[in-house]
């Protein structure tokens, strides 16, 4: 009884830790796996498709100031978004993308909150 638990330690010392040194180390993702979002201001053409068809009312569409004057841009809020992926779908030009970022850490709420150049 003894030496088994003993090889059992044993075996346990010998394994690979489970866990990784985050954020050193990220974990491996999936080709599916949606994150935080990327938006291509010169790409954008202010057609806010992306918010009208957000479930969860996440995008607003914001003034940002552009070379060719003022445009209206989606602002992700990302405490409400689903990663449904529904905004990158409908965008005509394919400038906004969710991509395999995940690392949205924050001490202040109002940090989930990205402006379009903060989406770049
Ligand atoms: S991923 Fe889904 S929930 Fe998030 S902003 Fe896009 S449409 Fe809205
Ligand atoms: S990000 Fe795409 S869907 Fe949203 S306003 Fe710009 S062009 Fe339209």
């Amino acid at each position: 009884m003894i030496g088994k638990s003993i090889m059992k330690v044993g075996e346990g010392l010998l394994q690979k830790p489970a866990t990784l040194e985050f954020p050193e180390q990220r974990e491996e993702l999936t080709d599916n796996y949606r994150g935080i979002h990327k938006l291509d201001i010169k790409t954008c053409i202010s057609c806010a498709a992306c918010a009208r068809i957000c479930p969860n009312q996440t995008i607003d569409m914001v003034d940002i100031e552009t070379e060719k004057g003022t445009k209206k841009m989606p602002l992700v809020n990302l405490e409400r978004c689903l990663f449904c992926a529904l905004c990158e779908e409908v965008c005509p030009p394919k400038c906004l993308i969710l991509t395999k970022d995940y690392s949205f850490e924050a001490f202040d709420r109002r940090e989930y909150i990205k402006r379009p150049e903060d989406l770049g």
